[in-house]
């Protein structure tokens, strides 16, 4: 008799790098090209696809996301084109669970996409608004305002689509915490099923670093540490009022609504990122792929020259990913879930780490586990050092 094997869950990332115009504040790989770009792009995302189609036979597909950049300025038929050539490759066990995520913009959405899009089997929609002030989304370099997001929602929503999430950002130069705050009750008023909440960062290399970095004129625009703090915390009241719960540091959902593509990143799931400068992580391995267009679109299928970076996870190295990417989920980590892993019990590998975090009362203990107090969140990142 043929013995079943089991097929390990992945998900598949698909970047797309370009975007209508580059927004001030923003350094992710993303930029604006002409329509040719594009369709070569499109091509050598699919090749690259293709090169997979051996190692995704020991996997099976749960979630797929399209991020960028901005995935909706390709057409519908590009990225249905992309969408098709996943679904060819790879496995799914029961499309009615696959969760399809895309990114949009509000000014690059129309009736006609979102139609294509449901029919695609698109389920889930993440949606940046950043501000509903115009004079914010001006400043940030946004191409929408306010009422072509409003108008985009309710296209999503009239076109069917029950699971919408809407990114906001706090700390923006020159913001008072009542402008933020009426950002967060008119977007919960619209009912989404998920909000993300960010702060502002000054990336260096951006042109808001040249304004607002570190010594630079207009420095003193940005909201001080206290009025931060403040902004982080309105946004779990006032979320919370709503009905969404915090399920890790900068992501709230009602009930079931979780992202599934981005949990995975946090507890440990594979991962195939697909495009420029994706990154993944299968085989205990991270990867990343070149960041240069060019190389890109010529080598996409070539993984000795479209992969620029390899690493091979230590036992020590898969341990500290477990801790610190765990921690950054509400629920925190399973000291069952690590012994299964790892063969160890959790406290005898972090033994002095977590004693010195719980008398801090940086973390708690749980049924499960440990996680994260909410002092232990403000302070996240001086947490996870302990892990590295
Ligand atoms: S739309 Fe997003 S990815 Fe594109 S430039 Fe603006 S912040 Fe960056």
């Amino acid at each position: 008799m043929e013995r079943k094997i089991s097929k390990q869950p992945i998900g598949i990332y698909i970047h797309v790098p370009f975007c209508v115009r580059k927004c001030y504040y923003c350094d992710f790989l993303s930029a604006p090209v002409d329509e040719r770009t594009k369709e070569q792009y499109v091509q050598a995302v699919k090749e690259e696809i293709y090169s997979y189609q051996e190692n995704l036979k020991a996997y099976q597909i749960q979630t797929i996301y399209f991020g960028g950049g901005t995935p909706s300025l390709l057409t519908a038929a590009q990225l249905q084109e992309i969408l098709f050539c996943i679904l060819e490759v790879g496995e799914i066990q029961d499309p009615s669970s696959l969760e399809i995520t895309v990114e949009v913009n509000p000014k690059t959405m129309d009736c006609k996409k979102w139609k294509v899009y449901r029919e695609m089997g698109v389920n889930r929609i993440s949606m940046g608004l950043q501000s509903s002030h115009d004079e914010e989304l001006k400043l940030l370099g946004r191409v929408h305002s306010y009422d072509d997001f409003c108008r985009c929602f309710e296209e999503a929503r009239s076109s069917g689509f029950q699971n919408i999430s809407i990114d906001v950002m706090s700390a923006l130069p020159n913001q008072t915490l009542e402008q933020y705050t009426e950002t967060l009750e008119r977007v919960c008023a619209l009912q989404p099923e998920h909000i993300s909440s960010y702060s502002l960062i000054i990336e260096e290399g951006t042109a808001f670093w040249e304004q607002y970095g570190p010594g630079k004129s207009l420095e003193q625009q940005l909201p001080g540490e206290s009025l931060e703090r403040e902004m982080y915390k309105k946004t779990k009241t006032i979320l919370e009022e709503y009905g969404y719960r915090r399920y890790e540091i900068s992501n709230y959902a009602k009930k079931n609504f979780e992202s599934r593509h981005n949990t995975s990143y946090w507890i440990g799931t594979s991962y195939l990122g697909i495009g420029l400068g994706a990154a993944s992580y299968f085989d205990k391995s991270r990867y990343e792929n070149t960041r240069d267009l060019a190389t890109y679109i010529t080598h996409a299928a070539n993984s000795e020259k479209r992969v620029v970076h390899k690493e091979v996870l230590t036992r020590e190295d898969q341990m500290s990913e477990f801790m610190f990417l765990g921690l950054r989920c509400m629920k925190g980590i399973s000291r069952k879930t690590f012994a299964q892993k790892f063969g160890h019990e959790v406290e005898e590998v972090y033994k002095n780490e977590i004693a010195s975090l719980l008398e801090k009362k940086l973390l708690y203990c749980t049924e499960a586990g440990y996680a994260l107090t909410d002092y232990g969140i403000d302070v996240s990142n001086y947490v996870f050092m302990h892990f590295v």
